[in-house]
C-alpha cells in the first residue's frame, strides 16, 4: 500500500484582499511547487468544520486526521493536555489557559493581546510557577506548556458548570469587550477568584506583556480510537503546537519532536521534513503540520503570511516532493481552516486541497493551486474525515 503524507499549513486559505490586488495569500504567494503538483492531481474543497462547531485548529485538526469532532472532540484543553501526556481522571475539568493582555480585567476591559506579545517559553516558565503557587489547596492546578499556551486542570470539573461555559477563545476578541467573559467567569466563582488573584500577580509583574490567564476550550480527558487500528497504518504527526501533538498521541501514533520547531515563521523546517522522511522508512503515514500563516493570519499581517506560504512551499514542499518522486506515496496538501487576514481569525469556509499520488499522477487537476481552483472542480469532501479516507484509497 501506498505511503500517506498530510501537509498541513495552519490558517494558509483566505479571503480575497485588496492589498493583493483583490487575490488572497494563497492565490499571491509564489508557490510554484504546489501549483506544480496541481494539475496532476485530485484537487478539491474539503469540509473540516462540521456545521455548528466553532472553527478551530483543534476540531479541524482532528478531522484531518480521520476521526469525526461530533463524536470524539471534548475541547481543546483536552487535546493539549493529550500532548503533554497528562494523567487526568476521567471527571477533571481540562481548560486551555492563554496567558493574555487585557487592558483591564473590568467589565470595560478589552482583549489586547491573546499571546501576550508571543512570550517566550523562557519567560513563561517563572509566571506558571507563581500561579501554581497562588492555586496551590484549591480547584485548580496551572500545568505549564510552551510560550502563551498553557493549561488548567480543575478536579472534578467536569461535573460541574464550570464544564458548560461558553468563554470565547482570546484569538477571536482581539480588541473587543471582554464583558460577555466576565460575566460568564463570575457564575463559578472559584474560578472567578481564582482568575482574579491571576490578574493581581500578572498586572504587578514587569517581566512580561501579560496581565491575566484566560481559561478557555475546557472539556473531559480525550479518549481516541488508535489511527492504526482505524486506517490500517503506523502513523506519525510532526507539528510545534500542542493541540497537533496531542491528538497524535491521543490517537496512538508517533509524535515526532524537532528541535528549533516553534510555530512561527523562522521554525525549522528542514528538521520537520527530515522528521517525516526519516519516519516515512518504516512508518506509513506522516501529518506534518507547520503553524505559522495561521498565526500571520491572526495578526492581520497580508504580506507576511504571504511570504508564510511561499516558505511553506520551498522548504516543506519542495523537498519532500523531491525527496519521494521515485516511491510509491499519496501528498495531500491542504490547510486545517481559512484564517482570513481581513477577519484576523478562523472561519468554517471549506479547505482547498489536493491530493497528488506519485505512482498515479492526474492530467485533469487545475493549472495553479488556490482556494478558486479548487472551487471550481466538483469535488466537494462534506466531512473532513473523508480527505484522509480518500488519501488512502488514492493510494490503492
Ligand atoms: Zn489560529
Amino acid at each position: 500500500m501506498s505511503k500517506v503524507l498530510f501537509l498541513v499549513a495552519d490558517g494558509m486559505a483566505g479571503w480575497p484582499l485588496d492589498i493583493l490586488d483583490g487575490k488572497t495569500t494563497l492565490a499571491a504567494a509564489h508557490t510554484p511547487n504546489m501549483d506544480a503538483l496541481a494539475p496532476a492531481s485530485l484537487c478539491g474543497r474539503c469540509q473540516t468544520v462540521p456545521n455548528g462547531m466553532p472553527p478551530g485548529s483543534d476540531v479541524a485538526n482532528m478531522a484531518l486526521l480521520g476521526y469525526d469532532p461530533n463524536r470524539h472532540h471534548t475541547g481543546r484543553g483536552p487535546i493539549e493536555a493529550a500532548a503533554q501526556g497528562l494523567r487526568l481522571d476521567s471527571d477533571d475539568l481540562v481548560w486551555r489557559m492563554n496567558l493574555v493582555t487585557v487592558s483591564d480585567l473590568t467589565p470595560g476591559g478589552v482583549m489586547r493581546d491573546y499571546s501576550s506579545g508571543h512570550i517566550t517559553t523562557q519567560i513563561a516558565a517563572p509566571l506558571l510557577t507563581r500561579l501554581a503557587e497562588i492555586a496551590r489547596g484549591g480547584l485548580f492546578t496551572p500545568v505549564p506548556g510552551i510560550q502563551y499556551r498553557h493549561l488548567l486542570v480543575q478536579k472534578n470539573g467536569a461535573t460541574t458548570a464550570a464544564a458548560h461555559l461558553t468563554i470565547r477563545p482570546p484569538h477571536d476578541i482581539l480588541d473587543q469587550s471582554i464583558e460577555q467573559d466576565l460575566r460568564a467567569f463570575a457564575t463559578f466563582p472559584e474560578l472567578d477568584a481564582f482568575i482574579r488573584q491571576a490578574h493581581a500577580f500578572l498586572a504587578a509583574e514587569t517581566s512580561s506583556a501579560a496581565t491575566s490567564i484566560w481559561p478557555w476550550g475546557q472539556g473531559r480527558p480525550l479518549n481516541l480510537p488508535e489511527f492504526t487500528q482505524q486506517r490500517g497504518l503506523r502513523g506519525a504527526v510532526v507539528s510545534a503546537v500542542d493541540l497537533v501533538k496531542g491528538l497524535g498521541r491521543a490517537a496512538g501514533m508517533d509524535v515526532l519532536e524537532v528541535d528549533g520547531a516553534n510555530g512561527l515563521i523562522d521554525t525549522n523546517y528542514e528538521g520537520k521534513v527530515q522528521a517525516a522522511l526519516d519516519f516515512l522508512r518504516h512508518g506509513d503515514s506522516v501529518y506534518v503540520h507547520v503553524e505559522a500563516p495561521d498565526e500571520c493570519g491572526h495578526m492581520g499581517k497580508a504580506v507576511l503570511k504571504r511570504q508564510s506560504i511561499e516558505l511553506f512551499d520551498q522548504r516543506i514542499v519542495a523537498p519532500i516532493v523531491t525527496a519521494l518522486r521515485d516511491t510509491d506515496t499519496t501528498i495531500v496538501i491542504t490547510c486545517d481552516h481559512f484564517t482570513p487576514v481581513v477577519r484576523r481569525t478562523h472561519t468554517e469556509d471549506p479547505v482547498p486541497f489536493l491530493v497528488y499520488q506519485t505512482r498515479a499522477p492526474r492530467t485533469d487537476g487545475p493549472a495553479v493551486f488556490t482556494e478558486d481552483t479548487a472551487a471550481s472542480t466538483d469535488l466537494f469532501l462534506p466531512r473532513g474525515e473523508d480527505l484522509m479516507t480518500l488519501a488512502l484509497e488514492s493510494g490503492r
